[in-house]
């Protein structure tokens, strides 16, 4: 398998919001093979669809303990907060320190196209609300005050280089 390209920031695709799936058939399942191909080709732990070019609501994920593949992931329930510097794929070189909640229940379709409903902690929940940000057009940029996009803008390699990339 050929890695595909991952689309980078700013490119527009990164901004839309992705398309619910309203069946998760063969090809759903073949981009989500891809998607976990291409995220670990690069060395990530979790990927969503407008990462590789395609909004809709797919997001892959592999913290270690197997392989997670949800089509419309949606947030049902969080619980406590905590920091983490997060890198990611579609933004190299940049490493922004989110505030999230620790433990989340998430809600979506496997990958047999059956919903499911998750608890996730600790690494597993930030990564889930990472991609699920990218569903929404939404980026570890979008995080940093304006004095630090502003820095960013004007001195893009001066990011700090992330240890997990999303
Ligand atoms: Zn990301």
């Amino acid at each position: 398998m050929e890695p595909l390209k991952i689309s980078k920031y700013p490119n527009g695709i990164l901004r839309k919001k992705c398309a619910s799936v309203e069946r998760v058939a063969d090809s759903e399942r073949k981009l989500f093979e891809e998607m976990l191909f291409a995220m670990r080709h690069f060395a990530g732990i979790g990927l969503a669809a407008p990462q590789i070019g395609i909004a809709r609501n797919l997001i892959v994920a592999d913290i270690g303990e197997g392989a997670v593949r949800l089509a419309n992931p949606a947030i049902v329930e969080t619980k406590g907060s905590g920091k983490m510097e997060e890198g990611c794929l579609s933004v190299p070189g940049v490493g922004v320190v989110i505030d999230r909640p620790e433990e989340i229940v998430v809600k979506g379709l496997n990958e047999k196209g059956r919903v499911v409903e998750w608890k996730a902690r600790g690494l597993l929940a930030r990564v889930l609300q990472h991609e699920i940000d990218h569903l929404n057009g939404r980026l570890i940029v979008d995080y940093l005050n304006l004095l630090e996009r502003l820095r960013l803008r004007l001195h893009p390699r001066k990011g700090r280089r992330a240890d997990a990339h999303l």
